[in-house]
């Protein structure tokens, strides 16, 4: 099968095997998986996926797995409790001055570690109708504390570029609401589709727009992926990078590090590394807290201010993100009996190579 020519985008995981990208033998097991969770393999993604490599980066965040089949306790269906915190049908409002805007549920592709992959795909609810985009509008018109408008799914950007441009204008259109913040995948996974009209629906009088990019390899960022991000940045649209940790993936420190190398280069400043939700069947794409931080530890210090980037966990049930460190700061309490009578109190912070020095309180 000649890779080249793949044209569509592959759904059914007959497909993945016609395509050499999953074993025959194991066709079974990833129909019971693809009964559950939603498939999509752009052409994009599967010409970067090495099929000589069982361990390719790329083919483990898009590729299923029967792993998938296998459920931890701490997993959840809705593993960062959106629910608990929508008012209305489509809207997310965990935080005072922001709300996630849901306005489509399905994706280009599909990634195996979604922590909203109960709530995405084909069959679930595709997008809102009129009544409740009317109310979800209506929501955040009454709510003057909403300054930043997140528009999530899903991915926004696979809406067309006409009704793209109608939701800007009417987000922009309300006084208050000053940042537009759109959520994406499609600059890697399919950079054709980020055409001069999607620029141009994005590009709106009255609020300013942020584009957040979700790669979490290096090799996503390819040619085609660069000039789809460029052509946002050229029309004056900043952008952000989000990352998932992922065993197998970027856990390793030379991989994180190209990652973000990769996006500075493109101009897209490292914001979040997620560490992996308790999304149900994904403990095998998940690391440790204490394996992020080393691996957060290991940036700091070794490669340029431009890359460094939050460690970020949703803690699960709805309470919000939180940065989960390493903090490079600890009171000198810590070093027990170390401390003199009538000394004050003063700080150890550690430097990147792990020298613990002791900082003045004031
Ligand atoms: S693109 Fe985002 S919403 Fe869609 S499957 Fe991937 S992580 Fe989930």
């Amino acid at each position: 099968m000649n890779r080249t020519n793949l044209l569509r985008t592959l759904r059914e995981p007959g497909e993945l095997v016609a395509h050499g990208l999953v074993r025959r033998e194991n066709l079974a097991e990833l129909q019971k998986v693809a009964a559950r969770y939603a498939i999509a393999v752009t052409p994009a993604i599967a010409a970067l996926i090495d099929r000589g490599d069982p361990g390719d980066p790329i083919a483990r965040q898009f590729i299923p797995s029967a792993a998938e089949l296998v459920a931890q306790v701490s997993e959840r269906a809705d593993p960062i409790g959106d629910d608990a915190h929508s008012p209305v049908q489509g809207i997310v409002h965990r935080y005072p001055d922001r709300v996630l805007f849901k306005l489509v549920h399905v994706c280009a592709v599909y990634c195996r570690f979604c922590f909203r992959r109960e709530m995405v795909g084909p069959g679930k609810d595709s997008a809102l109708s009129q009544e409740a985009y009317a109310a979800a509008l209506d929501y955040i018109r009454s709510r003057r504390e909403i300054w930043e408008v997140i528009l999530t799914g899903g991915d926004p950007l696979m809406l067309s570029p006409r009704r793209l441009a109608g939701i800007m204008a009417d987000l922009a259109a309300i006084d208050h609401v000053k940042i537009i913040r759109l959520h994406t995948r499609l600059p890697v996974a399919d950079p054709a589709r980020i055409s001069a009209e999607v620029v141009a629906a994005l590009k709106i009088e009255g609020a300013t727009t942020w584009v957040a990019l979700h790669a979490n390899h290096a090799r996503e960022l390819t040619d085609e992926a660069r000039e789809a991000v460029a052509r946002l940045i050229d029309a004056g649209i900043p952008m952000v990078s989000q990352s998932v940790l992922l065993k197998g993936v970027n856990d390793d420190p030379v991989a994180l590090e190209a990652l973000m190398r990769a996006f500075v280069e493109c101009r897209i400043k490292p914001y979040y590394l997620h560490h992996g939700d308790l999304a149900p069947g994904t403990s095998h794409l998940r690391t440790t807290l204490a394996r992020g931080q080393e691996l957060m530890r290991h940036l700091r210090g070794r490669v340029s201010g431009l890359c460094q980037l939050d460690y970020m966990l949703d803690i699960p049930g709805g309470a919000g993100k939180s940065p989960v460190g390493p903090s490079f700061l600890s009171p000198q309490d810590s070093l027990a009996g170390q401390r003199e009578v009538g000394e004050e109190t003063r700080y150890r912070v550690t430097d990147y190579c792990g020298e613990v020095h002791l900082y003045p309180p004031g």
